[in-house]
């Protein structure tokens, strides 16, 4: 199986190069020429096997240049029960709320509490052996610029991986005190975190900079070194998100919550259209779909666009308590417009171009009606998710965090308007644990203790949940990283580290 780029049809790549590279040259995205399809009986084989069986079948399906051998020790490697407490490291929680039923797919039981592991944890592992079969014996060095979630989940995912190094760039005053505890203690040889003096806008301008900086890159060269990037545009980490939309489905007609060929609604809380265009895959490969529900905080623009079609960026942003859907540029959009219209290359460069010189387009009419049969967009502000946590936690016996709650709200949202209570798997996608001055500000009047790690003692007290191990032992972690530089220092900071100025 080949992949194209969603800006040039005649960019015809393999897996290991799509994932090598990231990004195509002329800006676009890589998509699958086809998609594999799989009947009701493959979905059943699949539902006899553990995840990580699973895996292996939906990945060795895309990654028909990687040898069987390939998959499996990355899959073997990635999702092991040391790393997500037990063999499913996608396990559902079932609420049934009246004649509402909801199936909370919980994708944060990884090292670092939150979803992007489920990728980021896999993603080394297919990086390096991309990196081998296209660029062979170079080192990849991969540069991240994080606000929060991503840098982590990089690192854990990275860390001690051979043949490659990781730098992660986060801004000083930009992320939660947990975060930055999570990333300045950060265990292994190959990695290094540097804060910068900026915001985060600033540090992803710095390292799209190095990227693209010929000095740094000819440096690299000669140390026989490459770039390589982990954000969410590399097809290497939408590609394992498919698998846990069909794993939850098959869970679910085992535990007879559903029977087989029944459709279900996928509620998602939304922030680069990664993990809701990962269920979009897996409907277009069968998985019986309706609808896909998308789910943003106030920075409502996906809302706004499922609405009217128009995308308008041209907004205020909102610093918001679920700060990793805080964002305007949904980046993974692309590929559903190359799809929605049957690849025409030429007319997604034109929105995209348009997007990034006015700040906004409008798709085609053909468009629109394909995304209102397909989506439903609805979106929840900070006091809606508190009062929402406060719900669940009260009533159901259910702690979510400030995204999860986001997700949940939108989706009463929808059944209130529709009535359609087609059974759905809602997508959590981190530990209340990590956002936990949120969460506990939600079901208490008491005053909050000022430090974090106080504060996550009071919600277990409270909760009579258990704090997740991985949190739990940032409390007496020594930190490792300290470093602060300026902007325009990045580049030089990067070859320092690399031992190579
Ligand atoms: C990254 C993230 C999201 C948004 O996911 P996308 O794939 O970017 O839409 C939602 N919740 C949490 C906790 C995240 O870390």
């Amino acid at each position: 199986m080949n992949y194209n780029s969603t800006r040039n049809k005649n960019t015809v790549v393999s897996a290991s190069q799509a994932i090598a590279q990231g990004i195509s040259e002329e800006g676009g995205l890589f998509v699958p020429q086809s998609l594999p399809k799989y009947s009701l009986d493959d979905i059943k084989a699949l539902s006899e096997t553990d995840y990580r069986g699973r895996a292996k079948k939906i990945l060795g399906d895309f990654l028909s240049d990687f040898t069987e051998d390939e998959i499996n020790e990355s899959v073997d490697s990635a999702y092991t029960s040391e790393k997500f407490g037990s063999d499913n490291p996608a396990p559902i929680s079932y609420i049934e709320n009246g004649d509402t039923k909801m199936s909370v797919l919980e994708l944060w039981h990884g090292p670092t509490c939150a979803f992007k592991d489920m990728a980021l944890q896999i993603l080394p592992h297919l990086l390096t052996k991309s990196v081998k079969k296209t660029y062979n014996g170079k080192e990849a060095v991969i540069l991240v610029a994080t606000s929060g979630d991503t840098g982590k989940a990089a690192l854990e995912g990275f860390k001690d991986v051979d043949g490659t190094k990781i730098i992660v760039f986060y801004p000083v005053d930009g992320v939660s005190p947990m975060q930055k505890r999570q990333m300045a203690t950060q265990q292994g040889e190959n990695v290094n975190v540097v804060a910068i003096r900026g915001n985060f806008d600033d540090a992803q301008t710095g390292v799209k900079k190095i990227f693209t900086d010929s000095a740094v890159k000819e440096k690299l060269a000669e140390n026989n070194k490459l770039f390589s990037s982990a954000n969410s545009i590399n097809w290497g980490r939408l590609l394992p998100q498919i698998v846990y939309y069909f794993s939850a489905y098959c869970d679910m007609a085992k535990e007879g919550k559903i029977q087989l060929g029944d459709k279900i609604n996928v509620v998602v809380p939304t922030g680069n259209f990664g993990n809701i265009l990962a269920s979009f895959y897996a409907m277009n490969m069968g998985l019986p779909v309706a609808k896909f529900i998308c789910a943003s905080n106030a920075n409502n623009v996906l809302t706004d666009f499922l609405a009217t079609g128009t995308y308008d960026k041209k907004r205020k942003f909102y610093t918001t308590i679920s700060p990793s859907m805080d964002i305007l540029v949904s980046s993974n959009l692309e590929r559903l417009l190359y799809h929605l219209t049957d690849g025409n290359d030429k007319k997604v460069t034109q929105w995209m171009k348009e997007l990034s010189e006015n700040g906004s387009y409008t798709v085609d009419d053909d468009v629109k009606a394909k995304l209102d049969s397909l989506f439903f967009g609805g979106f929840c502000d900070d006091e809606g998710t508190k009062k929402t946590i406060q719900y669940f936690y009260e009533n159901e016996n259910y702690l979510a965090d400030t995204h999860t709650a986001v997700a949940l709200d939108v989706y009463r949202q929808y059944v209130e308007k529709t009535g359609d209570k087609t059974p759905a798997v809602i997508a959590s996608t981190a530990s209340p644990y990590k956002f936990s001055k949120s969460v506990l500000s939600a079901v208490t009047d008491e005053k909050l203790p000022d430090d974090e790690f106080a504060m996550v003692d009071e919600l277990s007290a409270k909760t009579k949940t258990a704090v997740p191990a991985p949190l739990a032992s940032l409390k007496e972690a020594k930190v490792r990283f300290e470093t602060e530089c300026a902007v325009d220092e990045m580049p030089d900071t990067v070859l320092k580290s690399l031992s190579i100025s």
